[in-house]
């Protein structure tokens, strides 16, 4: 299984953890389709990846999203033993 931020709606993206930087606060308009702008993190970029990905702010790395807590992406993570 991929990691789920990567099959993430941008929709849900933006609502959920990338709508702004969790540092500055700012956020900006961002064209995700030919006629949808939302605003997001300056960090987000279009294609749903994150600029500053290998840098990116502590509480980025400590958000925790349901999107995770998934019992098919732990066992992927920690797979249980068959035999
Ligand atoms: S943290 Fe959650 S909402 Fe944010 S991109 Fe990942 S799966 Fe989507
Ligand atoms: S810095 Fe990256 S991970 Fe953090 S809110 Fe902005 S786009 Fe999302």
């Amino acid at each position: 299984m991929t990691n789920p931020c990567e099959a993430c709606d941008m929709e849900e993206k933006v609502y959920v953890c990338c709508g702004r930087h969790p540092e500055t606060g700012f956020r900006m308009p961002l064209q995700i389709g030919e006629k949808r702008t939302v605003l997001a993190c300056p960090c987000l970029e279009a294609s749903g990846r994150c600029t500053v990905y290998s840098r990116r702010p502590q509480a980025c790395r400590a958000f925790f999203c349901d999107g995770f807590d998934t019992f098919t992406f732990m066992a992927d993570i920690f797979p249980v033993p068959t035999s």
